[in-house]
């Protein structure tokens, strides 16, 4: 296998045709996940049979798939979370309490919620999963498995509403989007409707399983599947809402809810078959972009190298007020693929004389927006339902810059600099000589 030089955090030799050559030869790597909200039941059901279906059917359609795309599924992505939701539901099969949730949290230390650690990776459940896909695998489209809809919706499925982050590439804004409309399409030709999309979840905030992605330049997908318990349930027609989900009419005017469901039973089962089939527009999809979507993720790096607006580097000094922190900073950017090295001698920058021993983290990465939206102070955008009018309530958090938070001091370089330095880590020593 041919090496490739590294320099300022990428393979510098690589040209264009031979990225695209590689990107033909390749295979697109999607990730599935379900079940990390334990309460969310389905996907333990769903994700066994999505695995049997790779790898025993015989349709062309999955013979496509496995001839273009290697999948990553984890089945449950918190088992003991499933283990407890599991035995209350047992517990209390035939009471009142049959479809309760349990008094006890179903993640031990972080409760509900533990989707919110992704820019931090605090807990080894997200360590793993973030190693796998900012330092092993790099997969394309990264699928976060949810349940429930919003009532009276069968699914919530990507574009996702406004407004979104700036620093995320518009290539992954735009295939957030291009995977959505092809979930979508496969609900109306398959005959399933109550597919709606841009309610609630917005692509904003950075630190869940489908957000932070985006600053990694992955497709990162979210969807939402009604249905949670293994109890039926039935909705009366005549009871059905005007508005889906606070935004989208129920009367099948609506763009991104052309094709409303009409109630009626309801059963574990359909929640099993939504997620099937969103998984499968999913795979169908990669198995016709596959090369499309692994040149894209070359691109969107190289773009994020590239970045001249962006800093040169971010430095933190040796001196600091709390060192413990400052190391803790360093590593919550290894854990998300970031490269970072260490200067060997004193080195200065302009006035400023900075120690042997401080961290340096060049812009010029493949996941500068990671970086960078870490690192520097969010602008969320002022919105307003309508002017002089109450403002428009955010998803999540609109802010998370991390040396404010913890308390450490970081310098933004804008202009270039030298210093020795030594690695304090890289996830490049496979891909590059
Ligand atoms: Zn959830």
């Amino acid at each position: 296998m041919k090496k490739y030089k590294r320099e300022n955090g990428t393979c510098q030799n690589l040209s264009e045709k031979e990225a695209q050559q590689l990107a033909k030869e390749g295979k697109a790597i999607i990730w599935f996940d379900g079940g990390m909200h334990a309460s969310e039941k389905a996907h333990a059901q769903m994700t066994p049979e999505l695995l049997y279906r790779i790898a025993a059917e015989e349709s062309d359609e999955m013979k496509k798939i496995r001839d273009n795309v290697i999948t990553i599924i984890v089945p449950v992505i918190n088992p003991d979370g499933l283990d407890i939701e599991g035995a209350w539901y047992r517990k209390n099969l035939g009471t009142m309490y049959e479809t309760s949730g349990p008094p006890i949290l179903y993640q031990e230390y972080v409760g509900h919620d533990n989707n919110r650690d992704w820019f931090m990776g605090n807990m080894p459940e997200t360590q793993a999963v973030m190693k796998v896909l900012y330092t092993e695998w790099y997969p394309q489209i990264v699928y976060n498995h949810h349940q429930a809809a919003p009532a009276w919706a069968r699914i919530f499925i990507p574009p996702f509403r406004s407004p979104v982050n700036m620093k995320i590439h518009p290539g992954v804004t735009t295939g957030v989007n291009l995977v959505g409309t092809a979930i979508a399409n496969r609900f109306a030709m398959k005959k399933m409707p109550g597919a709606v999309s841009q309610t609630t979840y917005e692509m904003w905030w950075n630190g869940g399983m489908r957000t932070a992605p985006y600053y990694h330049n992955q497709i990162g997908i979210l969807t939402e599947t009604a249905h949670t318990s293994p109890t039926p349930r039935f909705y009366p027609p005549d009871s059905i809402p005007k508005m889906i989900g606070g935004r989208m009419s129920s009367d099948g005017t609506e763009i991104f809810y052309p094709y409303p469901w009409k109630g009626g039973e309801s059963h574990f089962r359909d929640a099993v078959d939504y997620m099937l089939e969103a998984s499968m527009a999913t795979l169908d999809l990669a198995s016709e972009k596959y090369d499309e979507l692994l040149y894209n993720i070359y691109e969107m790096g190289k773009d994020a190298i590239d970045d001249k607006e962006g800093a040169f580097a971010y430095v933190i000094p040796k001196k600091q007020w709390d060192k413990g922190e400052a190391v803790n900073l360093v590593n919550v950017f290894m854990r998300g693929g970031i490269e970072v090295e260490e200067a060997t001698a004193n080195f200065t920058i302009g006035d400023k004389e900075y120690e042997a021993g401080s961290y340096i983290m060049y812009g010029a990465q493949s996941f500068r927006p990671y970086l960078s939206d870490l690192m520097e102070k969010q602008k969320y955008p002022d919105l307003y339902l309508y002017p002089g009018g109450p403002p428009v309530t955010p998803y999540d958090l609109t802010g998370w810059t991390l040396p404010m938070s913890m308390g450490v001091d970081v310098d933004r370089i804008a202009t270039s600099f030298t210093a020795k330095t030594k690695k304090s880590w890289s996830r490049y020593k496979n891909a590059c000589g």
